[in-house]
This record gives structure tokens, C-alpha cells and sequence, in this order.
């Protein structure tokens, strides 16, 4: 029979190795991550796209326990991202944790033991505590446009990166102007001999305060007390104050929005352009997104910015609802992802044959974005209420790691075989968050990911310091506990 294990971590991005390493902090060693790729990284080794960047400033946008004084830009790229994470998963020890090619598929509670059985598509594992780090930003989402599979040029999505396709000196169009269009577009612009980029909704975008770091001020980051520290301290405050106006009181973004659109008439001299790409909703709703190049890169000769609605893809081009069709030779789908779906792939039943798949057909519910009642021992990180516009996720991502380890340990520590969240804990926790969602910029009325179907905002609706403050310690008493039955089942 296989071993049982404390607990199975799934996936190896930035919350899958966070919690490995919260785990052995918690003494926890028999345990294992299983990513379904063969390496670590995440979002980071998913987006290959030309230009990927964080837009977060780097000195954040890592864990705080280990800061890295050697970032390269304010704005750390794709591969230095990438380079940490790999880092990381080895200095704290976490290679003999890992196992890669493991894609789960079915992943199912025992009432009568409190384990989790998982059912991967090479191996089968048994564990009491199970870890979902699978991320949300993954599963691309392919637009729901007629002829798409009819296109018979090169088409692929920005998050599966086709590196041999020949874009120098093609016709190219773009569909979407997200947080990974605007980084793309610029790059491969200067190669196409004729970029299209089909907008639906345009974005807020602000400067992005880029620069490259000296070796010098690495120097001081690493050997100067404090240095680092302040650096990280100063960027976190100055990213949370914006809680202020998106969570608390949307009206003081209008100040903000009136700079932005100044910055716009700037850089955007013809009008009828920049009508096209002046926002009309608040700014904020939608994520806020960074860029020095993609205004410039619109204006290009080569480029057109595409406003028309799209009617239908042709086998060579597409063709938008005024009858004109634009011939292309590629199609790159900027679309984004398949948010609110991205547990679906794994099959995982709690308490009483409950699927968390049903469960979550209506409402994403859970407890402090962490725990789901009638899913024990089942832990989320990045899971739905914990997103955030304003700040780093990485600093979520640590809170929830840390809570979903001290967890761990305590089942080991207290002897227990399960803790269930409890559905009234859930339930006041839910509407404590929808009352606080009513006053944020998210529900001023646009369209975006950070919502279901039905539109409900599945983001954090305050403070991150707020979140940090709830998750400091294992609460308890939201949790029906309950004993071990069975002692050859106690763990070691
Ligand atoms: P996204 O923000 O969801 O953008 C998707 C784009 O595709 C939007 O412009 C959307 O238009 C458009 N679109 C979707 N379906 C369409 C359709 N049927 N017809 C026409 N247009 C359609 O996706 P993303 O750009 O990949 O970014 C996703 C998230 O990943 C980001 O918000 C961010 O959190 C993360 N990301 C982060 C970074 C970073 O630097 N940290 C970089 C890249 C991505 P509408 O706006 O009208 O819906």
C-alpha cells in the first residue's frame, strides 16, 4: 500500500513552492509537490511570449523571506522570474519534494479516515492534507468567435508561445488588449509588416517607472543594513495606499483619471486614435495596466488599432461586423484565461460525494480564500477571494501558505483527522466580504475577469494588511475538528 503523507501540494509555481517551504518551516518534510510540467515556475514558465514582464516592481514581487538584491530592473522580465523560482525551490530544499509530469485528476476526501486520495495521470498518492496551488491564470481562454477553427494560417495563444513560428514581415492580428497583449504587441510590431490589433474594451494604462539597476545599487541592496528592506517596505506602502480608492472610496479616483487621460492626449496626438483607447468606465475596474511602448507602437505605420466588432474568423483573416475582412498570415489570441473554471480539470469530491465542481457552480464559496466546508483538510492558495488589484500577490501567496502549513501541523500536532471548516464561519465570511465589495471600484460597472458569469467580483475587497491580519494564525474555531478513530493511521 502506498504511504501516507502528511500532505500533497499541487502545482509548483510561486504558491505550490511558497507552501513547500512553509511546510518543512512547520516540520512537515513527508510530503510532495506535484507539478504537471517539468520544471517549476508556474505562470512563469507558461508565459514564454516576447516581452512577458512582471508589473509588479521586482523588490515585491519575491517572497519576503528571501529577497533578492540582484534583480536586473525595477520590472523584473519572464526569465529572472523564472531563474528565482528555480532558486528557491532548491535552496530551501524542495527538490526531493518535487515530482514533475504529474497532471491530478481526481482527488477524493475519506470521511471514514480523513484522507485525501489523489489520482494523478502517472501515479496514485494518499495524504491527509491536500494543498492546491494550480493557479488560476493557466487554462487559456479561447474566444468564443465563429470560425475560429477555421483559420488556415499560424494561430496560437499568447500563453502557448509558438517560438518557431516565422512573424517577420507577416500580416499578424491581434485579438485582445490584456495585460499580455500590451507587453506582446509592441515587440512583435517592430517584426510584422502588418499588425492589426482588434480591440473590444480599452484599458486604463499608466507609465511604467522602468530602469535598470546598477550594479552598484545591487551592491547597496545586498551589503547596505536595511537597504533592501526599506526598498521592499516604501513599494509595498506606496502599492497598498491605492486600496484607498479602489476598495473604500472609488470617487477619489477621478483625480487619478483625469492625470492618466493627460498622459493619453500626450502620447496620443490624433484624436480619433485616442478616443478609441480612452477607457469608459472607472479606472480600476478593470485591471490597471503598465506600459512605456504599446501607445508608440499603435502609432506605428505598420499598425492599426481595430475598434469594429468582430463578426467572424475566415480561413485567412478576420472579418469584422462593418463587412471589411483583413487578410493575415497569423492569429495570436491575447484572451486571457479561464479564471473562474480553473479548478474544473481536476475531479474533487468532499464530504457526502459533494464535487466541488457543483459546489462551485453558483458561488465560489470558501472560507478566507483558503477552505471550502464539506472539503476537509483542503487548502487553497490563490484561491477566489483573494486576488488582488492593487497590490502583490506574492504577499497573499505567503499568508496563505503559512496558514494552510500551520494546518498541516496542526492535524499532526493535535492528532486529528480532519478539520472542516464550518458553514456558518463560511457564510459570515462571505457576506462580511460581499457588504465591503459594494463599496469598491469593482462593481462600478464593467466586465472583467475578476468576476463569474454571474458577476460576482471574486477579488479581496480591502486592505492586503487586512488579509494578513485574518490569516496570521489558524483560526480554530471556525473548524469542526475531529479525532482520529483509527491509530495505525497516525501519522509520524
Ligand atoms: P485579460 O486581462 O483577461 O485580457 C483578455 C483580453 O482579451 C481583453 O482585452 C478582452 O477584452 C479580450 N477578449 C477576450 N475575449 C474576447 C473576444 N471574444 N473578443 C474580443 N476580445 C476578447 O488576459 P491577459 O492579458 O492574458 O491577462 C490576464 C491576467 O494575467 C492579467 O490581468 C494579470 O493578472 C495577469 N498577467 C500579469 C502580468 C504581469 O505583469 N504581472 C502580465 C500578463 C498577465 P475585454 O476587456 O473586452 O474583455
Amino acid at each position: 500500500m502506498a504511504e501516507t503523507l502528511s500532505a500533497i501540494v499541487v502545482g509548483a509555481g510561486f504558491s505550490g513552492i511558497c507552501a513547500g517551504i512553509q511546510l518543512r518551516k512547520a516540520g512537515i518534510h513527508d510530503f510532495v509537490i506535484l507539478e504537471k510540467a517539468d520544471r517549476v515556475g508556474g505562470t512563469w514558465r507558461e508565459n514564454t511570449y516576447p516581452g512577458a514582464a512582471c508589473d509588479v516592481p521586482s523588490h515585491l514581487y519575491s517572497y519576503s523571506f528571501e529577497p533578492n538584491p540582484q534583480w536586473s530592473r525595477a520590472y523584473g522580465k519572464q526569465a529572472e522570474i523564472l531563474a528565482y523560482l528555480e532558486h528557491c525551490a532548491t535552496k530551501y530544499g524542495l527538490r526531493q519534494h518535487l515530482q514533475f509530469g504529474h497532471s491530478v485528476q481526481d482527488a477524493r476526501f475519506d470521511e471514514a479516515t480523513g484522507l485525501w486520495h489523489l489520482t494523478t495521470s502517472k501515479a496514485a498518492f494518499t495524504a491527509r492534507a491536500l494543498l492546491l496551488g494550480n493557479g488560476a491564470l493557466h487554462v487559456p481562454s479561447l474566444p468564443d468567435i465563429p470560425g475560429l477553427d477555421s483559420f488556415e494560417g499560424t494561430k496560437f495563444h499568447s500563453a502557448r508561445w509558438d517560438h518557431d513560428a516565422e512573424l517577420a514581415g507577416k500580416r499578424i492580428a491581434v485579438i485582445g488588449t490584456g495585460a499580455s497583449a500590451i507587453q506582446f504587441v509592441p515587440q512583435i510590431a517592430k517584426q510584422a509588416s502588418q499588425l492589426y490589433v482588434f480591440q473590444r474594451t480599452p484599458p486604463w494604462i499608466v507609465p511604467k517607472v522602468d530602469r535598470v539597476i546598477s550594479a552598484r545599487e545591487q551592491w547597496a541592496l545586498e551589503h547596505v543594513p536595511a537597504a533592501h528592506w526599506l526598498r521592499r517596505t516604501a513599494l509595498y506602502w506606496q502599492a497598498e495606499s491605492r486600496v484607498l480608492g479602489f476598495a473604500y472610496a472609488p470617487k477619489l479616483l477621478a483625480l487619478a483619471e483625469k492625470l492618466v487621460l493627460r498622459e493619453l492626449a500626450r502620447q496620443v496626438p490624433d484624436p480619433v486614435l485616442r478616443a478609441k483607447l480612452t477607457p469608459d468606465y472607472r479606472l480600476g475596474c478593470k485591471r490597471v495596466l503598465i506600459s512605456n511602448d504599446y501607445y508608440p507602437a499603435l502609432q506605428r505605420e505598420n499598425v492599426e488599432l481595430v475598434t469594429d466588432r468582430i463578426e467572424r474568423i475566415t480561413p485567412h483573416g478576420v472579418r469584422t461586423v462593418d463587412g471589411s475582412e483583413r487578410e493575415v498570415d497569423a492569429l495570436i489570441l491575447g484572451t486571457g484565461f479561464q479564471v473562474t473554471q480553473y479548478l474544473s480539470k481536476v475531479h474533487i469530491v468532499g464530504k457526502h460525494g459533494m464535487t466541488l465542481d457543483h459546489e462551485w457552480r453558483s458561488s465560489l464559496r470558501n472560507y478566507l480564500g483558503i477552505s471550502i466546508s464539506g472539503f476537509p483538510n483542503l487548502f487553497l492558495l490563490m484561491g477566489p477571494n483573494t486576488g488582488l488589484g492593487h497590490n502583490s500577490m506574492i504577499f497573499m501567496i505567503e499568508a496563505q501558505a503559512r496558514y494552510a502549513a500551520s494546518a498541516v501541523a496542526t492535524l499532526r500536532d493535535r492528532k486529528l483527522a480532519s478539520l472542516d471548516v464550518r458553514r456558518d464561519a463560511e457564510d459570515a465570511f462571505r457576506s462580511d466580504l460581499a457588504r465591503k465589495m459594494e463599496k469598491t471600484v469593482w462593481t462600478t460597472g464593467c466586465a472583467s475577469w475578476y468576476q463569474t458569469p454571474d458577476g460576482e467580483v471574486f477579488l479581496w475587497p480591502a486592505a492586503s494588511v487586512d488579509y494578513w491580519w485574518r490569516t496570521r494564525k489558524l483560526d480554530l474555531a471556525a473548524y469542526e475538528q475531529r479525532a482520529y478513530v483509527d491509530q495505525a493511521a497516525v501519522l509520524h
